[in-house]
């Protein structure tokens, strides 16, 4: 009897139904967490078969093993390292040539190996008939067939691992590619200058090393190197060896062996597949002949992606505006029951409009991850980042790059996650940094209210220009960083064209919901402590004689036009007159919150920064209104509400705002240079911990800073050329 105890780890292509089989497996036993490090998902689970425990984990979807992906990486680590007992390396059976190539190089690490032919059905409904027996015995490795989408096939595969984890692997019978005789000569002078200096290690792995080693692949050459000694003169003969192969074929070795991979792969396929003579013409090949067609190709594109944000905002609102009710009969009925005093108005202005704040925008988030994932089960996201490919090289990234900036016009956060599909660390990172000069949704309210109230006419024009500042400063970030600090890292590879395919409602579920979970726990954790913090610095300290010293202002003022009222002989001098003291008392108000405002944290600290913001013609309560931005955008409205209006905008009405606004000699360039700001600027806390969450508190902490400079020196620009031209 084996140990009852196996881990096996599933391998595959993204796309082959790693997830779907990890599901069959261990059904709702799973644990969901991330790699140590990095922020690839990693998920596990349990399942006990036949008096077996068998431990379930989910490796990241990879085409290959290479060093130049996370994804690869955090792979390969796994299989070297922590030594699964058997891995299951799951193969779209429909697509098996390009499947296999993963195949060859698990193969090459000596692991104990099964290879699991997903989408069964696919492959039969394409007329493609695989011995299975023969695929078997060609490449030396157990095969089984799956339906993951039916559950079909789990039992023969648990089976599988159970006889397989029991057996040793067998040195004579294992299989290898094998590369030609150049290339296997090479391979064998490296080959022994590696068991000269580290005679302990297995055959396995020497060979395997000496395949890398040739390959160029960093991350072996780094092991080499760490060696005590003779890692030198493994690393002297590797040289030769490339250098000898680039002059017989003047390729690079790396080219050669992948062909010489394929080469195995396409022997391996003539003998194992036959392929039905009626054989379904592909529907892909022709759906792709319109979505990816040069005449029609793009505008469906942009239509699809037009549908997706009408589709998002407009069937969002309907649970937009349920949430939006139902938070403010909460926070009515809180503020009902709570007795008044500090309590209540941290719960109800502080805590539940925090949250409120950020859990109106699930909805959206929702359909849009729901759409997302819709177009990248389908098949149809590998098309348009193929379609955008050239345009986003021409900024230093790739096609799929696109695809997150596209997102972040609805919202940064879930943008921001959605680089995980990039395969290069580097056009992750790049990516990341530009995405908050997409302009979200937050930042609309801000130039709704200020182009509406200084460009009124024209608004809808500036507000589209400020859109497309924000897309010119994206480039020109890109292009800036791309030649300076994140150069000679981006890598090209191939963009594979998966076949479309009808995704299953649970699936596009369970992505749709993985992300939105994420999205809910910790942004709202974010927003949550963050619109405390502005609560209690916008309240603190207290400064009760503020309000007296008004209350008896305000009741002098009513007691000096209760005697001109009673003076007024017409109607017109009356209703002139309680007009007058309407506009004091509300000036009056203004004043009072405004000496309220000045004498809290925030207000000093709205004073401390206001040196800074000076040049760019802000004082301190622009201050205050851009330091309150921090925790979201549409902070920023009601926090002007709150200092320009004396009150809350939703308890004085827009309009009154933008009257305040206007005589506050508020001018045209500074309007359009506070935009400006307001669209450049470090989005929101929530984005600031996505970024940190994904690529690390460095890149977090330039990236604030880098977009606080940039908002100074563009607010800067735009606020000086306008006085130059008024
Ligand atoms: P992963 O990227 O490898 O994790 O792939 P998923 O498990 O997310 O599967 C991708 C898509 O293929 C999903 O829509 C699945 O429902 C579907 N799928 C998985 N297995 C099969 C199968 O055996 N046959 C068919 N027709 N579809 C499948
Ligand atoms: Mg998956």
């Amino acid at each position: 009897m084996a140990s009852p105890s196996i881990t096996i780890a599933l391998a595959g292509n993204p796309n082959s139904g790693k997830t779907t089989i990890f599901n069959n497996l261990t059904g709702a036993r799973q644990k969901v967490g991330n790699w140590p490090g990095v922020t690839v998902e990693k998920k596990e689970g349990t399942v006990n078969f036949k008096g077996h425990t068998i431990k379930v984990v989910d490796l990241p979807g990879t085409y290959s093993l290479t060093a130049y992906s996370v994804e690869e990486r955090v792979a390969r680590d796994f299989i070297l390292n922590s030594n699964p007992d058997v891995v299951v390396d799951i193969l779209d059976a429909s697509n098996l040539e390009r499947n296999l190539y993963l195949a060859t190089q698990l193969i090459e690490m000596g692991v104990n190996l099964i290879l699991v032919l997903n989408m069964a059905d696919v492959a039969r409904s394409r007329g493609i008939d695989i011995d299975a027996e023969l695929l078997s015995q060609l490449l030396g490795v157990p095969v089984v067939f799956t339906v993951g989408k039916l559950n079909e096939g789990t039992q023969e595969l648990l089976e599988k691992v159970i006889e397989v984890a029991g057996q040793k692997k067998d040195n004579e019978k294992t299989i290898y590619v094998t590369y030609g005789k150049e290339i296997e000569e090479e391979l064998g002078k490296i080959n022994e200058e590696i068991v000269k200096a580290r005679p302990d290690l297995g055959s396995h792995y020497t060979r395997w090393l000496s395949v890398k080693l040739l390959e160029n692949d960093p991350l072996a050459i780094k092991e080499v190197k760490s060696w005590s000694n003779g890692g030198d003169a493994v690393l002297d003969a590797t040289r030769k060896s490339r250098e000898h192969l680039e002059e017989i074929y003047h390729e690079d070795p790396e080219i050669l062996i992948t062909e010489q991979r394929y080469g195995f792969i396409q022997g391996a396929c003539r003998e194992a597949i036959k392929t039905s003579t009626q054989q379904k013409i592909d529907i892909s090949q022709k759906i792709d002949l319109v979505l990816t067609n040069r005449l029609f190709g793009f505008p469906i594109f942009i239509f699809f992606i037009w549908a997706m944000f009408q589709l998002t905002f407009t069937l969002g609102e309907y649970p937009m505006n349920w949430i939006d009710s139902m938070m403010s009969v909460i926070q009515g009925l809180a503020s009902n029951i709570l007795p008044s005093g500090l309590i209540k108005d941290l719960i109800v202005d502080g805590i539940l409009a925090g949250v409120g704040s950020v859990i109106i925008f699930l909805p959206n988030i929702l359909i849009l991850f729901f759409c997302i994932a819709l177009l990248e089960d389908t098949g149809y996201m590998a098309r348009a980042a193929f379609l955008m490919d050239r345009i986003m090289h021409w900024i230093g990234l790739h096609g799929k790059s696109f695809i997150p900036m596209l997102i972040g016009f609805g919202c940064n956060v879930p943008a921001i996650m959605a680089t995980r599909t990039l395969e290069s660390e580097r056009d992750r990172i790049l990516t990341i940094l530009i995405n908050p000069l997409m302009s979200c949704s937050a930042r609309l309210p801000v130039y709704v209210l200020i182009a509406g109230t200084f460009f009124a006419g024209k608004a809808g024009t500036v507000i589209f220009s400020i859109y497309l500042l924000g897309i010119v400063l994206a480039i020109l970030t890109a292009q800036l960083f791309s030649k300076t600090i994140l150069k000679g890292m981006s890598m090209p590879f191939v963009m594979e064209l998966p076949p479309y395919r009808v995704p299953t409602f649970k699936s596009l579920m369970i992505h749709m919901w993985d992300r939105g979970v994420i999205f809910l726990k910790k942004m709202g954790g974010v927003i949550l402590v963050g619109s405390v913090i502005i609560w209690v610095l916008g309240t603190f300290p207290r400064n009760p004689g503020i309000f007296e010293k008004y209350a008896k202002e305000k009741h002098q003022i009513s007691s000096i036009y209760a005697e001109k009222l009673s003076q007024a002989s017409t109607e017109a001098d009356k209703t002139a007159l309680k007009k007058e003291m309407e506009k004091a008392i509300e000036e009056l108000n203004i004043r009072a919150n405004q000496e309220r405002m000045a004498q809290t944290f925030l207000g000093r600290i709205g004073k401390v920064v206001e040196p800074v913001l000076k040049p760019l013609g802000f004082d301190w309560r622009i201050g205050i209104a851009l330091l309150s931005g921090f925790v979201a955008k549409e902070v920023v409205v009601s926090t002007m509400g709150v200092i320009y209006s004396g009150g809350s905008q939703e308890k004085t009405g827009e309009k009154s705002l933008k009257k305040a606004l206007k005589a506050e000699k508020f001018d045209a360039a500074k309007a359009y240079a506070f935009m400006a700001f307001v669209l450049i600027y470090t989005p929101c806390l929530a984005t600031v911990a996505a970024i940190r969450r994904e690529i690390g508190t460095k890149w977090m902490i330039f990236n604030v800073v880098y977009s606080l400079t940039l908002a100074w020196i563009v607010a800067w620009t735009i606020y000086h050329i306008g006085q130059f031209i008024a």
